[in-house]
């Protein structure tokens, strides 16, 4: 039985070890609350998050216009299934395709299912619309990809902590190296390719960023050849990397929206921040071409569509938009690279920062296998900021877009007298 005593941090670390099943392996600091750009553990110690639950709490931590909306429809309807219309989803999708700039959405819940279904209609539009012969279709993906962890999806990762003794694996792919334009003219070659997921920034990878110029190349090579551009923009999308979504380039409207978009994609990918982090929702989105290729009976989810995601979706973007959170994270992320570049020029454990608006990462002069960023990590709590390595020599830093130009120079002197202080 569940003891309702309160329990310290360790017990309660002591009872996820127990009880749980050991795929993940946290930072030792247990959360019982957080608001806007903080979290309090359970013995009330204050941190600053710099992960923001891998970039789903963009809008920051409980935020109050997202809860509510989660309350008010929770006490009214919480789920049809899609065996019946509700009052909801109608709204959202017409809210959610005009915002991004689409004519239809298919709503599900997590990030990977998202990637999945984008898969499937990718194929469905090579039988049906391209006239690539049948089970010939091949889809392109780029190396160092992460785009979750179902058997499909990890049928196309190059890492092998993601992929070992989960084979056979999903035949139909082709992995090409990222950020590399000839390698995917080439591929392109192949007449039975019909699609290239890529994330617009590595997020996983340690916020590995492309050259300016790629996205618009991929789009433009992809579609000259008839082949769909498949944006992952489950991490670097609602306002993240400075705009709206990745793709967006340099186009600086308010919204996504039709024809501006510097790379817009065929089929885009959302999850994490659709929901400002309080709920799993995820959307694919695309035109009709496309997405009426799936008809009725040939995808769906118990859950996608529920009235609860929808109510908490719509507020989420409201929120995105109203607080101007793609303008915060432009101009705090410039602030942040600059900080971080003067600590990289004057301690010899970093090598670099990159990054684009608030998705950023510094580089530890230290081998990919080592616990050195992990244990800076520690130290980095310790000082009362949270985050988390991608590599043994990576450190993404990723708070909520909420945070004030004052507290992130807070956080940038935590991390520089954590850095500087740090005996290897
Ligand atoms: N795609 C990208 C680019 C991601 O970063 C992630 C998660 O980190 C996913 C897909 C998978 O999302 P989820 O964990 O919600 O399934």
């Amino acid at each position: 039985m569940i003891q309702e005593a309160k329990l310290s941090s360790q017990e309660l670390m002591d009872l996820e070890d127990k009880y749980g099943a050991h795929n993940y392996h946290p930072l030792p600091v247990v959360l019982a609350r957080g608001e806007g750009v903080y979290m309090w553990d359970v013995e009330g110690k204050k941190y600053f998050d710099f992960l923001s639950a891998y970039s789903a709490v963009n809008q920051g931590h409980c935020h109050p216009r997202i809860t509510k909306a989660l309350k008010d429809q929770a006490d009214v309807l919480t789920l049809t299934s899609r065996a019946f219309y509700n009052d909801q989803l109608g709204k959202y999708e017409q809210f959610v395709t005009s915002y991004f700039g689409y004519d239809k959405v298919l709503p599900v819940n997590t990030g990977v299912e998202a990637v999945e279904v984008a898969i499937k209609l990718c194929r469905k539009w090579a039988y049906q619309k391209k006239g690539v012969p049948e089970s010939k279709a091949k889809i392109l993906f780029a190396s160092g990809n992460f785009h979750g962890r179902t058997i499909a999806v990890i049928s196309a990762s190059t890492d092998p902590v993601a992929t070992r003794d989960y084979g056979p694996y999903l035949p139909g792919y082709n992995i090409i190296p990222y950020n590399d334009i000839d390698a995917l003219k080439e591929a392109l070659n192949d007449p039975h390719v019909a699609g290239f997921i890529v994330e617009p920034i590595q997020g996983e990878a340690g916020v590995n960023t492309p050259d300016d110029n790629y996205l618009p190349q991929v789009k433009e090579h992809c579609n000259e050849k008839n082949v769909l551009f498949i944006a992952d923009e489950v991490q670097t999308g609602i306002a993240r990397t400075g705009r709206l979504l990745a793709t967006c380039g340099n186009c600086n409207c308010e919204k996504s929206c039709d024809n501006q978009y510097e790379s817009k994609a065929d089929i885009l990918i959302l999850g994490k921040a659709l929901s400002g982090g309080v709920f799993p929702v995820s959307a694919i989105l695309a035109d009709d071409d496309i997405m009426l290729c799936i008809k009725p009976g040939e995808h769906g989810s118990t859950f996608g569509g529920n009235p609860l995601a929808c109510a908490v979706a719509i507020e989420a973007l409201k929120v995105v938009e109203d607080e101007g959170l793609a303008e915060n994270a432009m101009k705090l992320g410039k602030i942040f690279r600059d900080r971080m570049q003067v600590l990289v020029d004057k301690s010899p454990l970093l090598t670099l920062v990159r990054g684009k608006g608030l998705l950023n990462a510094v580089m530890i002069n230290d081998t990919e296998d080592s616990d050195t960023a992990w244990r800076i990590c520690l130290a980095l709590r310790d000082n009362g900021l949270l985050a988390k390595p991608t590599h043994g020599n990576i450190i993404r830093f990723a708070p909520p877009l909420v945070m004030t130009e004052e507290e992130l120079h807070q956080c940038c002197d935590i991390i520089e007298k954590t850095i500087l202080a740090f005996e290897v």
